[in-house]
């Protein structure tokens, strides 16, 4: 081994062990469920983002082995040269129309959707204005633009503001970025507020909604449908990965803004696509989605309980 090399990780793991920042990964045995076995002990588990317990569905399940038996277990191809399946299209048309949106790419992650995005369509001379606790997937999507970056402090819908006045007389295509539900405290942004700035000032407007998929909104449907603001928004993000069940991102938005991406997303253009099993599951997660409500009554019924539970304990 490079001893160079030896001598920096030996530094940083150090640090790391230092700062009391060094992580051992908890191991899951089993499934993914309310009440796991993680290292050995049976816990009751807070920390996934299996929001609706769709991960062990029987129906995507059942989905995910039939594609597997009918069309085998890979795609073979990035999407933009022999790795279009039928089945891809068939997600994405179900996303738009489920989003009630022109279009709809699916992405490999929703950390891919971001970054792939953010970089094809903002450039040098462009500006981002971007919320302080955005996923890191946007932020390094911002970094990759090679724009200009402006963060504002968390939901500072003022600081926003005194931003887009600022800069206003800026040649550049302006972006303005937020999550829809942030991931560290789940707090949802003013988007309201936002949206309506945005297209004060001429701003594309974009919204990674990868916690409010599946959560908020009329059957999940995210935090646009949450507020009512269908049509406000150019550019929305949502993964597939969290309470979705299985694994991707996807930005839906104008028949353009998506054949674009076709041509300019990096991730879509050098990634292998999804495995026909996973577009399969995804597809089976959408019917559950507008079948079964009773999964979304429940996550909320479950979120009330504990925070209940806290506040009686005086937490
Ligand atoms: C989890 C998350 C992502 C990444 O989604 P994956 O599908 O897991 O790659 C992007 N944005 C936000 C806000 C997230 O919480």
């Amino acid at each position: 081994m490079s001893i160079q090399l030896d001598t920096f990780l030996s530094h940083e793991l150090h640090e790391l062990h230092e700062k009391g920042l060094y992580r051992s990964l908890r191991i899951l045995e089993g499934q993914q469920l309310p009440q796991a076995r993680f290292d050995g002990r049976m816990v009751v588990n807070l920390s996934s983002n299996n929001y609706l317990g769709l991960n062990t569905h029987p129906a995507l399940v059942r989905a995910a082995i039939e594609a597997t038996e009918r069309f085998g277990v890979g795609s073979g191809a990035v999407r933009s040269i022999a790795g279009t399946m039928k089945l891809h299209i068939e997600l994405e048309k179900r996303i738009a129309q489920f989003k009630n949106v022109e279009a709809c790419v699916v992405f490999q992650s929703g950390f891919t959707a971001n970054a792939g995005t953010v970089s094809a369509i903002l450039g040098k001379g462009d500006l981002i204005i971007s919320d302080e606790l955005n996923h890191a997937s946007i932020i390094d999507g911002c970094r990759l633009s090679r724009a200009d970056i402006r963060v504002f402090p968390h939901k500072d819908t003022e600081a926003l503001e005194k931003i887009l006045a600022e800069t206003q007389a800026l040649p550049g295509k302006k972006l303005v970025i937020t999550d829809g539900v942030f991931s560290m405290d789940g707090d949802i942004a003013p988007l309201p507020k936002i949206v309506e700035l945005a297209a004060r000032y001429g701003a594309i407007m974009m919204v990674d909604d990868a916690h409010a998929s599946g959560v908020l909104g009329k059957s999940g449907r995210g935090t646009i449908d949450h507020f009512g603001l269908h049509g406000k928004v150019d550019i929305q993000v949502g993964t597939l990965s969290k309470a979705i069940g299985a694994m991707g991102g996807y930005v839906c938005g104008s028949r353009n803004l998506i054949e674009y991406l076709y041509h300019r997303a990096r991730p879509f253009l050098f990634s292998t696509s999804h495995p026909p099993a996973v577009a399969a599951t995804c597809l089976a997660a959408f019917d559950i989605l507008e079948n079964e409500p009773q999964w979304i009554d429940r996550l909320w019924k479950n979120a009330r309980l504990f925070k209940d539970g806290l506040d009686k304990l005086v937490f």
